[in-house]
């Protein structure tokens, strides 16, 4: 029995690639300019996340503008003053809003995957963006001419296709970025808005057969935005018992950043369901601080009295730069951390294989 171990996503981009973006929005250098930068950060960053040992890749969202908004990236029917999502340093992100019908994605995530898989023979990740973020995109003053209702059953039918594309495309598993599960709480604490995104991405998953959601997990974090989060402050009680009522296989969750371990990993023996895996957070994305494999070991050994080893992975707390934008954490640090959580995982796994043959 081994403890499974994967990435989340993203990895800082190279600065000249971060140079390279903002040269391109000026003007300042063209597309096939911009298009060397990025196969070059690819490259890279796959070559170096092979180094640290990790058994599935990601491709570092390094061609993605950020985790939330690749489908609509470049789409035209969008004013950019939408929902604002405020972090607890000051800063905000701003989604679009959408003007017009019909809502189609102008990207899908499986092009990234597809260009990463020509450049490793290992197992590769893809990560999408939930349905339940892009419903923010609707006004609440609606689109003359395009329903709610409408808009709902287009953006159903763009993400199973982006989840499908994906699956087709050889990823290792779909990985559904569900990061404003937590926030939803901060927004409505009777957890309306929480259960209606459950029952929209649940409508999703319901359009997959049973051993196409073996390969579907789902990323729930505080947010992880230059150093900063956007609902670290609520409590896991409130948000994990009902993120376990989603139809996907693995919940890759924040974890190594929260203050009280014991108690998440209470909530979470009490709400995982079987079949279900956990890959909990054991690096610190917002820390510069490099975990040494010991402590992730320690971490994983406590865990692993209150989750069985079969339905135990690890992971990171959160992609490393989930905006293309963020440098807060260097790449180095990334990598280090990655190779930190792989060896931890092993040490861990080494020392409960040997107390199961004890026993
Ligand atoms: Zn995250």
């Amino acid at each position: 029995m081994s403890i499974l171990t994967e990435p989340i996503g993203s990895i800082p981009r190279p600065v000249e690639l971060v140079e390279g973006l903002k040269a391109f929005a000026s003007g300042a250098i063209d597309q096939q300019e911009l298009e060397i930068l990025q196969k070059r950060a690819l490259k890279d960053t796959i070559l170096r996340m092979e180094q640290t040992g990790s058994p599935v890749l990601s491709d570092g969202e390094q061609t993605k503008p950020s985790f939330a908004t690749y489908p609509i990236h470049g789409l035209k029917d969008l004013d950019p003053n939408g929902v604002v999502i405020p972090f607890k340093d000051g800063h905000t992100r701003q989604l679009p809003r959408l003007t017009k019908g019909p809502f189609r994605y102008r990207q899908y995530a499986a092009d990234f995957l597809r260009t990463a898989r020509t450049l490793t023979s290992m197992p590769v990740k893809q990560a999408v963006i939930s349905a339940s973020a892009l419903s923010l995109l609707y006004p609440a003053e609606g689109i003359e001419g395009y329903s709610q209702a409408a808009f709902i059953q287009d953006l159903l039918d763009e993400q199973e296709k982006d989840i499908r594309q994906s699956l087709e495309a050889g990823a290792h598993n779909v990985q559904i970025d569900f990061t404003e599960a937590r926030l939803s709480l901060k927004l409505d604490p009777s957890k309306g808005l929480l259960k209606s995104f459950i029952d929209l991405n649940n409508q999703v998953l319901s359009r997959l057969s049973a051993s196409e959601r073996r390969h579907i997990g789902v990323h729930s974090c505080p947010g992880g935005d230059h150093d900063s989060t956007h609902s670290a402050d609520i409590h896991y009680e409130e948000l994990l018992p009902l993120l376990f009522e989603l139809n996907a296989t693995s919940f890759y969750l924040q974890f190594a950043s929260e203050e009280d371990h014991r108690a998440v990993l209470e909530v979470i023996k009490d709400s995982l369901r079987p079949g279900q895996r956990v890959f909990i957070g054991v690096t610190d994305v917002l820390s510069p601080t490099i975990e040494t494999a010991e402590d992730i070991r320690e971490l994983i050994l406590e865990a692993s009295s209150y989750i069985p080893m079969e339905q135990l992975g690890t992971t990171d707390d959160c992609g490393f730069s989930p905006f293309a934008d963020d440098l807060s954490t260097s790449r180095d640090i990334a990598f280090e951390k990655i190779r930190a959580r792989v060896e931890g995982t092993k040490m861990a796994e080494k020392k409960l294989q040997r107390l199961q043959v004890a026993f």
